[in-house]
């Protein structure tokens, strides 16, 4: 276990709002909240709701019926008050009383429409933006208990990927294949599989393609990407690309294209380079293998509680990388009723240059039909 300063978190939440303009933060059940207070409460109809105000003291919004289940989180031991509401009472309300005056709210990124509306119609004529300007700039940034819980994350999904080739076999289905996958995700030390891509041979051409009846042939390659969710809250996201038997002269120049394009793009992390410059390097290196046109997504995203979040690794994005930022990278090729490829590492920018979490081999992992 790593210990995690979540009184640090809140105070700098509540600066930033400061700084931002806004009176108050309002986050409902999400990763922002597992992020702030170590509450991984599910998000439901009924509202509860952290509400955060510079200068002052944190207060959560939460049902009756959920207050043993918030004094139970790490959120119970650091002293926050907590204001429940009885079934018949109006949640929205106690919260616009939290914050009377205020002219201008953060909301949680993820929040519901309907608190969004609810809370809009509780407080008239009140700004709402969202929180994710104040909160996402702390989560981009990891400290280094967060980075041992993203290579938790990332062993356990290597693990998974290392039992992949058993799996494979000329006739087997991509979703009997997914199903295995889902349980050894679960069996090596993630709460949930998160997601479960196999896509074998012309499939492999649609980066998000999950699973289908379709089934394993000699000669495919076969894209893997895979990841879920520890008890720690934090995501794996690998992907590997698997040869059943010989996938041919013109697949395997390319698949060795792509890995140099992989490769040099991840030596170029480092604090300063900027996020779209680490997209730039592997466009370019496709590029000049004639693979430009192939390469149809942005080269990574950051990640952390959510397996989507910033620092997106894409053209226009200027931001610098700094140390602690973690993120894919995760270059491909995709050709349209043929193939495809991807090879994907999740990478911590360290201050000297990239910490790459994944350790699996990144060559074409050839499995004999
Ligand atoms: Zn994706
Ligand atoms: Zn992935
Ligand atoms: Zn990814």
């Amino acid at each position: 276990m790593h210990p995690v300063d979540f009184s640090a978190r809140l105070a700098a939440a509540s600066a930033g709002a400061g700084r931002a303009g806004l009176d108050a933060l309002l986050i409902t059940p999400g990763p922002d909240l597992r992020y702030l207070v170590g509450y991984d409460a599910v998000p439901l109809e009924r509202l509860t709701c952290l509400v955060i105000r510079p200068g002052g003291d944190p207060t959560l919004v939460a049902p009756a019926l959920e207050r043993a289940a918030a004094e139970a989180s790490p959120a119970g031991g650091l002293g926050i008050a907590i204001a429940t509401w009885q079934e018949t009472e109006d949640p929205y309300a106690l919260v616009g009383g939290l914050v009377a005056g205020a002219r201008s709210v953060g909301l949680a990124d993820h929040m519901w429409a309907s608190k969004v509306l609810a809370l809009r119609a509780a407080m008239p004529g009140v700004d709402q933006v969202t929180a994710g300007r104040v909160i996402n700039e702390m989560r981009m940034r990891k400290s280094p208990a967060e980075v041992a819980a993203l290579q938790d994350a990332a062993d356990a999904i290597d693990r998974v990927h290392a039992s992949v080739p058993a799996l494979l076999a000329v006739g087997r289905t991509e979703r009997e294949v997914g199903r295995d996958i889902a349980e050894l995700i679960v069996a090596e030390g993630h709460v949930r599989a998160d997601f479960v891509i196999v896509a074998s041979g012309p499939n492999g051409a649609s980066p998000h393609h999950e699973t289908s009846d379709r089934a394993l042939q000699a000669g495919d390659a076969i894209v893997v990407d895979i990841g879920g969710t520890t008890h720690q809250g934090y995501c794996s996201d690998e992907t590997r690309t698997y040869a059943l038997g010989d996938p041919g002269g013109e697949y395997l120049a390319a698949y060795a294209a792509l890995q140099a394009a992989q490769a040099a793009a991840t030596e170029v992390v480092r604090p300063g380079v900027p996020c779209e410059r680490v997209d730039e390097v592997a466009r370019d290196s496709l590029g000049a293998a004639g693979l430009g046109d192939f390469f149809i997504h942005r080269t990574g995203h950051g990640i952390g509680l959510e397996t989507h979040e910033e620092p997106y690794i894409v053209e226009g994005n200027a931001l610098g990388l700094e140390e602690g930022m973690a993120f894919s990278i995760e270059p491909g090729f995709y050709i349209p009723g043929a193939y495809g490829a991807r090879i994907e590492d999740i990478v911590v920018c360290g201050a000297d240059g990239p910490i790459v979490l994944n350790r699996r081999p990144r060559d074409l992992v050839m499995v004999e039909p």
